[in-house]
């Protein structure tokens, strides 16, 4: 497929997908899912931004998964091999695909909210006006990161790509759903899937809910590592206080003057923490 092909298809589909979430948005709301107000048409339009950057940079992330992929072979580390899901149905590949890839999500996304990771995945809590776009605020680097731990528990178990392409699809979308504007809390599912009002916990301004539901799809990991906080209906300020709103090339650039802060602050022997204690989360 030719690279202008890709570039149609990929719109057609965002488009259609911004039509699903906004379709889904409005049983909830009526008409106000679709009149956007000012601010989220600016947090849009910086959101999408970041998706096309992300997407012009797939020949790095291609190139670093392409190296991945062998390495397994080339380190002679044991790993599945494709003919092990020759006779294993494919709901049953990916249950045990989206198993463990959201297992991984979940460990990845703490380690976003590391002190030295920081700095990348703050630009995604950045957005002040939360909308199913947010899923797109993301800054290359955790691109690069989270597409290079995909590329190697994928080849890792050997499953087929189209499982693999089936997965993402899936959980993509899931990340859009969770970033719904609306106040879905999934009644007695609550401890089994992921909903807006759960991640919307995990985005609100308000330090008892920093490092706390960092589950993608399934809920289960944070109930499993103590991090799960639901208290009800989420009425908190989303975005960090002190960090550009929608401002595309200041998000760009905000992981490298972070880590020059934190640089300055070990060079001149201060506590870590000082100058980043509003972000830091
Ligand atoms: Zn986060
Ligand atoms: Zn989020």
């Amino acid at each position: 497929m030719g690279i202008l092909e890709r570039i149609i298809w990929l719109t057609i589909y965002y488009a259609n997908t911004l039509a699903l979430f906004t379709g889904l948005a409005a049983f909830d709301r009526g008409v106000d899912a679709i009149r956007w107000p000012k601010n989220v048409v600016k947090s849009a339009t910086a959101n999408m931004c970041m998706l096309a950057i992300n997407m012009s940079i797939a020949p790095v992330v291609f190139a670093v998964a392409t190296f991945a992929e062998a390495g397994y072979d080339r380190l002679a580390l044991p790993h599945v091999a494709p003919e092990a899901w020759d006779h294993v149905p494919a709901w049953v590949m990916l249950a045990i695909g989206i198993l463990i890839r959201d297992f991984a999500d979940y460990w990845n996304h703490r380690l976003l909210h590391s002190r030295v990771f920081w700095p990348i995945h703050s630009v995604h809590h950045s957005d002040p006006d939360l909308n199913n776009t947010t899923a797109f605020r993301i800054h290359f680097f955790e691109t690069i990161m989270m597409h290079l731990s995909y590329i190697l528990i994928a080849s890792w178990m050997g499953l087929p790509p189209e499982i693999t392409a089936g997965i993402s699809l899936l959980l993509v979308l899931v990340g859009r759903y969770i970033h719904m504007t609306v106040d879905w809390g999934h009644g007695f599912l609550r401890y089994v899937i992921a909903s807006p009002r759960f991640h919307q916990w995990h985005h609100a301004d308000d330090p008892s809910s920093y490092n706390t539901n960092f589950a993608n799809l399934f809920v289960g990991w944070d109930l499993l590592f103590g991090t799960y906080r639901v208290p009800g209906p989420c009425n908190e300020r989303f975005g960090i206080s002190g960090m550009p709103k929608h401002n595309i090339l200041k998000l760009l650039i905000w992981p490298f003057t972070e880590w020059m802060k934190m640089c300055r602050q070990a060079l001149q022997g201060r506590p870590p923490g000082q100058a980043l204690a509003k972000t830091d989360r």
